[in-house]
């Protein structure tokens, strides 16, 4: 196999992406080895219907215009759709309880606890008080279901396992989707970059100069490398360091555990969500059934329906028939049975158990928000790290992923140049 670059960049997802983009620029040799069959990792797209798509990681361009992806989207010609984004800001959200919608008094009342929790979070986190979120809600509220479904899901996790200064720092409003997928727009921004695929990084060597990449196709040799892998690929041995990881960096890794967020995506062969049917809805019943529902994004026949936290992870492995299923009980909830006879077909999620990222994104864990910044700390001069989960403010995003993954390569390239 090939040998000596600069960098060995692992994972071609945004921020493997970004970085290699980011090293040639600066005039540094790169290899990219991805262990998947594709590039893109959590951004990815399907067709649910002919010519319908539907993405099964990442989909809202969050922070509009700020959004280095909107400007790529722009030079390629890719669509994004911007018309309705209003419709789905937090503040026209709407609320369905056993199958009614709230009234204008309940519905009034239900947004100001969630802004009352939003500021109990937030003044948590400006008294430098790293708690639990579930310390600081009001869980007899008649509104809490719905607010922990939500957390659950953008989370990844429960409100006993996340933190309120990793809460409080996240950013970014939701934005707006590309129509033919977020995955799709971050594959085409990639197509021109060189990526060794089906090349699983087994062991990264850093035991004499610079590092030995390790891979069923054989050993690359760098100066430096770059991990841009999940903390759930990290935590789990998938690859072996040696010598072993410093204790500092492996608190980091395993107090930034990965959450599970999944979606399950139903198309339907008629507009069953009417005139007004489109926007993002929480649904929750006496039976404990809850549910974000983003309807129509994009003005198609869609509805995406997401659970997360301990019940996303108990779904999924009830199997794709179950997850099915509940998607289509909550969209029935929201407009009625009727809309069981026009349903056309359905794309779930497993990313608990998905195999390249074992979760959704990394949540940091009450009093381990400061754990992002040693994650992203280097090792020895020689082991970088970016992704997701290394970055304070666009963590779990697509976008932060990019920046991470640039960020990481201007640090390696002053490094380097030094030398
Ligand atoms: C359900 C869901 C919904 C989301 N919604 C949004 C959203 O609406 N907006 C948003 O901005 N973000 C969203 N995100 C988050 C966003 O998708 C991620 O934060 C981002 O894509 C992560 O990029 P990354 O480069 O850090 O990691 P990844 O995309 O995971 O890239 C890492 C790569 O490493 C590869 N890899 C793993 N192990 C090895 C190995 N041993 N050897 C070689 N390669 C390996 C993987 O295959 C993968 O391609 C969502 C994510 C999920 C799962």
């Amino acid at each position: 196999m090939a040998s000596e670059s600069d960098v060995i960049v692992i994972g071609a997802g945004a921020a493997g992406l970004a970085a290699a983009k980011e090293l040639s620029r600066l005039g540094l040799t790169y290899t990219l080895v991805e262990g998947s069959h594709r590039i893109g990792g959590r951004a990815y797209s399907e067709e649910i219907a002919p010519g319908v798509w539907f993405d099964l990681g990442c989909s809202w361009l969050v922070g509009d215009a700020i959004n280095p992806f909107v400007a790529i989207a722009d030079k390629l010609g890719i669509e994004l759709c911007q018309d309705k984004s209003h419709l789905f800001k937090e503040e026209n959200h709407r609320f369905q309880r056993n199958g009614e919608p709230l009234n204008d008094n309940q519905r009034a009342a239900c947004l100001r606890f969630y802004s009352d929790t939003y500021q109990a979070i937030s003044a948590a986190a400006k008294k430098g008080e790293d708690v639990a979120v579930s310390d600081v809600v009001d869980l007899d509220n008649e509104f809490a279901p719905p607010l922990l479904c939500g957390i659950a899901t953008s989370w990844g996790k429960d409100i006993d396992l996340v933190s309120t200064a990793d809460f409080a720092s996240s950013t970014g409003e939701l934005g707006f989707q590309a129509l033919h997928g977020y995955g799709t727009l971050v594959a085409a921004w990639g197509a021109d970059i060189a990526v060794l695929l089906n090349t699983r990084v087994e062991r990264i060597d850093w035991s004499g100069h610079g590092v030995k990449v390790t891979t069923p196709k054989g050993t690359i040799e760098g100066r430096t490398a770059l991990s841009t892998v999940s903390t759930g690929i990290l935590a789990s041995g998938d690859i072996l360091f040696s010598p072993g990881l410093p204790d500092w960096k492996m608190e980091a890794i395993h107090n930034l555990p990965m959450g599970t967020e999944n979606k399950m995506g139903v198309h339907f062969d008629a507009d069953v969500f009417g005139e007004d049917g489109r926007g993002h809805f929480s649904t929750w019943n006496d039976d404990g059934n809850a549910a974000k529902v983003d309807v129509s994004v994009m003005g198609l026949n869609t509805a995406v329906v997401f659970v997360g936290g301990r019940h996303g992870v108990w779904l999924e492995k009830q199997g794709q028939q179950a997850c099915h299923d509940f998607a289509v009980d909550r969209v029935a909830d929201i407009f009625g049975h009727d809309i069981r006879k026009h349903v056309d077909r359905s794309i779930v999620t497993a990313w608990s158990t998905e195999p390249w990222t074992r979760g959704s994104w990394a949540c940091a864990l009450p009093g381990q928000a400061s754990q992002r910044a040693n994650l992203q700390r280097p090792v020895d001069e020689r082991l970088f790290f970016a992704g997701e989960a290394t970055v304070y403010g666009g963590q779990g995003t697509c976008d932060g992923a990019y920046q991470s993954g640039a960020q990481a390569a201007q640090e390696i390239a002053s490094q380097l140049l030094a030398r």
